[in-house]
This record gives structure tokens, C-alpha cells and sequence, in this order.
């Protein structure tokens, strides 16, 4: 799933390539929307705000995109032709005389009035990459619900916004607990909270994602996605379970040696 810095950069990108142009051509995929025409206006800026992205232009209206699992803006030369997949995934099309962005596979597009955003950004918790993340914020949310599992709490974007599961995984491997740790008893909680900004800091800027410093193939992140590997601390086979309701989406990795708390039984788990 793509996680803030990953909005965060394609929000960056598509700024480059839209802002300050008239939109040429729109074609708006989804059944509500299928009849807007949005061609003649300006485009003026695209912000992110934890995992959503607002496309603002001149009149006063915001396309509000959301990747959630599949999601991604591809942004394509004028002359150049699309070779990223199925066309009948292409979601919406947003076209320059410069350059064209189209939206793949994107399952959230609505087109609201700019001043409506703060209604969705209302909802989630201080913005990681945002201007005015509020760390002590977060935290105070965090420690609002003592009993819930941690690795549940730091994906709960009313909490804190733009964190995923990768960076989860990865800042509780760091902190040395498992996501099923109660968040009480997460002694240094403002720590971990600062690790995951400071994770998805240091990687908003380029791609792929890398919590280890190294961006070689296989060698990016400490547990996640290596299930069954050895830890590149101590050596011990990394664990994999599931945790919460939606499962595909929550899928934890830890070392057994190098964290601790509570875990599954290893019945419970499943191979890599
Ligand atoms: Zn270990």
C-alpha cells in the first residue's frame, strides 16, 4: 500500500508537471463524475495531506484523489506514448499541451470545492510530512486508546496521518517491540513516533523505499518482507502474522529476538 512519502513525492511530481498549465483535456472515469468537463481551468497547485492528494485549480474546485491499495499518478510527455497497463484501469486523465497525468487503477476521485477539503483532512491526526506536523500530538492521540495494539494504533490515520505498514514494521523493529505491544506499555512512545517521521522523512524525496540506508534490491528494509530471512542484527528467523481485520493490508513482520511483547503462537503465523 502506498504510504505518505509515496504520495508525498507523487503529489511533488505531479506539481511539476501541472502547476501554472490550462487543462487541455479531462476525462473523469467513475460513474459519478463521467460527465465533468474541467478543460479551460488552471491548474494551481497539488498538495498532500496524509495519504490523499488535492489537485487545486484556479476556480475554486479540488480533485480529491486517494491511492488506498492500488493507486498511482504516471505522468506521460505529450507525444509519448502510455505503455503502463490495461487502459481500462486508467481511472482519470488530466492533460496539458505539455504533458499529460493519468491516474491508474486510482479507486477514490471526487471533484469537491477547495474550501470542503478541510472536512477530510479534519478526520485524520497530525500530517508526518505535512507543514505543521505536531509530534506531541500525536502522541497524545496514541495514548488516548492505552489498551489497543500498537501496530493497530500507528496505522489508525485519525492518530497520525500518512504512516503505513512498511514504516510501522520497520520503526517498531528499530524500537526493539512487537505490533502487538499495548500502546501503554510503549515506554518511549514519542520516540517511536519521531523514528517514523524521521523514516518517511528520509524518503520522500526518491524512490524505492529504504529504512536500512541501503536501496539495494532485497537489502532495503530490516523485517518487512523478509519473513522467514535471517535478522541482519542477530540472525534469527523474522516472523510474519497477520493483525486486525483487514488482513492483506496488515501484515506484520518482527524479530522475535530483537523485539520484545506479546506475539502470535507460531501456529498462528505463515510462511513468508
Ligand atoms: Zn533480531
Amino acid at each position: 500500500m502506498p504510504e505518505g512519502d509515496t504520495v508525498w513525492l507523487s503529489a511533488k511530481r505531479m506539481h511539476e508537471a501541472l502547476a501554472g498549465d490550462v487543462l487541455t483535456t479531462t476525462d473523469f472515469r467513475v460513474p459519478r463524475h463521467a460527465t465533468a468537463d474541467l478543460t479551460g481551468r488552471t491548474v494551481c497547485e497539488v498538495v498532500p495531506r496524509g495519504k490523499h492528494m488535492f489537485t487545486r485549480l484556479d476556480d475554486g474546485l479540488t480533485i480529491h484523489t486517494h491511492f488506498k491499495m492500488t493507486g498511482s499518478w504516471r505522468i506521460v510527455d505529450i507525444g509519448k506514448r502510455w505503455n503502463g497497463g490495461p487502459a481500462h484501469e486508467i481511472r482519470i486523465v488530466l492533460g496539458t499541451e505539455r504533458r499529460t497525468a493519468i491516474g491508474y487503477r486510482i479507486p477514490v476521485i471526487e471533484i469537491i470545492d477547495t474550501d470542503r477539503e478541510s472536512d477530510i483532512v479534519a478526520r485524520l491526526g497530525p500530517d508526518l510530512l505535512g507543514p505543521e506536523w505536531d509530534l506531541d500530538e500525536a502522541v497524545r492521540r496514541l495514548r488516548e486508546q492505552p489498551d489497543r495494539e500498537i501496530g493497530e494504533a500507528l496505522l489508525d490515520q485519525r492518530n497520525l496521518a500518512g504512516i503505513g505498514n512498511v514504516y510501522k514494521t520497520e520503526a517498531l523493529f528499530l524500537i526493539g517491540l512487537t505490533p502487538w505491544t499495548a500502546v501503554g506499555d510503549v515506554a518511549k512512545l514519542d520516540r517511536l513516533v519521531a523514528l517514523s517521521q524521521q523514516l518517511m522523512s528520509a524518503n520522500r524525496d526518491h524512490w524505492p523505499q529504504a529504512t536500512t540506508g541501503n536501496i539495494r534490491r532485497g537489502e532495503e528494509h530490516y523485517v518487512y518482507g523478509r519473513g522467514g530471512a535471517p535478522c541482519r542484527r542477530c540472525g534469527t528467523r523474522i516472523r510474519r502474522a497477520m493483525q486486525g481485520p483487514k488482513a492483506e493490508d496488515r501484515v506484520s513482520f518482527w524479530c522475535p529476538s530483537c523485539q520484545a511483547g506479546p506475539a502470535p503462537m507460531p501456529a498462528a503465523t505463515t510462511p513468508a
